[in-house]
């Protein structure tokens, strides 16, 4: 399939906790008032009481898809306690984007985890792929009609670098000064890379068991790195782990780790701009013979100067590999909302549609209007 035809889906993503805001009963929360100098998510964008707003500027700006995340600590605030009432709040939002014609990508674990589960070692603990797969079967239970493609897991190695090997994100270990040791990391790391290949597997199979024609898969970072062993790492390892359990491969891309780019183009966190990236790493991944999905893919630009060519620029990328035989079915860009960025706070602004903190006023950027043309173009 190329770009040009009809099924081709476009559109943005956003996560629960870097969106919704009043997430009160997850690790994050807790993380962040007990960190000095840290900012505080509060509401955020209020997108838990003004997602109808928010997919109905989606859908005005041609877009056929959207990506969202379950936030777990909201249906499970306890353990053996599930939340009724939130379960019904996701329902309300899945059915307007089906309302809306909107397909939805829903992410069940995007880096935040319910305050209980991490008390009990987070995913370090031998017994949370047990937990996640209870979540995720009363998800697929509760909400799954309405849920079109399903990523189990946003960014797992990500989440090992910055949890289980830095330390820099919570739950944090220990709360020494003193980094933990070489070796303690290491086994940090790895026994939480073997839990999230568990939560995986046994949510994939959850999942396949209530719908055998549902498409399961993750979202994963991918690297340009020519490092054999930092690409392996970043972007072979997790699914040599979990083989025979995707349905599609969700691509996050963002920038190359060194600057290849001749205008030294960076985006407002420094990042620097390589589209040919997103070609590389599409073509690389043909050996799965797997549809792919463009799951994440932007930029921090708060004034709205690069992004419509970051837009132009990667969407041409994606056809370039189409053109060399990849499979690729969708792009959604990082982000529809400006949000949260983690512990960079409020800063980055990544959004199509600019948010104003003060009034929560929405307004689309520039770019996104660009980004609605190249799609209605696209679709004829
Ligand atoms: C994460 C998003 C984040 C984005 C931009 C991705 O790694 O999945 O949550 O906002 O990067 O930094």
């Amino acid at each position: 399939m190329t770009m040009r035809e009809k099924k081709f889906l476009y559109g943005a993503g956003g996560s629960a906790y870097q969106t919704e805001g009043g997430n009160v009963h997850n690790d994050w929360w807790a993380w962040e008032k007990a960190t000095p100098g840290m900012e505080h998510s509060s509401k955020a964008t209020d997108h838990y009481h003004r997602f109808r707003e928010d997919f109905a500027l989606a859908k005005s700006l041609g877009h056929t898809a959207h990506r969202l995340s379950i936030e777990w600590s909201r249906i499970q605030p306890a353990p053996n306690t599930w939340n009724q009432r939130e379960i019904a709040h996701y329902r309300d939002v899945l059915t307007e984007l089906r309302r809306l014609g909107l397909k939805s990508f829903v992410t069940l674990h995007h880096f935040t985890n319910p305050i209980w589960v991490s008390q009990q070692g987070g995913w370090e603990n031998p017994h949370t792929p047990i937990l996640f797969a209870e979540y995720t079967d009363k998800i697929a239970n509760e909400l799954g009609d309405l849920v079109d493609f399903w990523i189990t897991l946003n960014e797992p190695v990500v989440y090992l670098n910055q949890v289980g090997w830095k330390g820099a994100w919570p739950p944090v270990a220990e709360k020494s000064p003193t980094p933990a040791s070489l070796w303690k990391r290491t086994t940090r790391v790895l026994r939480m890379r073997s839990m999230f290949a568990q939560a995986h597997k046994l949510a994939y199979k959850i999942i396949h068991q209530h719908f055998p024609q549902a498409q399961v898969g993750i979202a994963n970072v991918f690297t340009t790195t020519t490092t054999p062993l930092r690409k392996w790492w970043w972007n072979t390892m997790f699914f040599q782990a979990t083989t025979g359990a995707h349905d599609f491969i969700g691509v996050n891309y963002y920038s190359p780790p060194h600057n290849k780019n001749p205008h030294n183009l960076r985006s407002d966190t420094g990042a620097p701009i390589y589209p040919e990236g997103l070609t590389e790493i599409l073509l690389s991944l043909g050996s799965f013979q797997l549809p792919i999905y463009v799951t994440e893919n932007g930029l921090a630009d708060s004034q709205d100067k690069l992004r419509a060519n970051f837009i132009r620029s990667h969407l041409r990328a994606v056809e370039v590999a189409q053109a060399q035989g990849a499979h690729v079915l969708g792009y959604l860009h990082w982000s529809l909302l400006d949000n949260f960025e983690w512990d960079l706070g409020f800063t980055p602004r990544y959004g199509l549609v600019e948010v104003n903190y003060q009034t929560l006023e929405r307004k689309p950027r520039p770019s996104a209007y660009v980004y609605k043309a190249i799609i209605e173009q696209s679709q004829g």
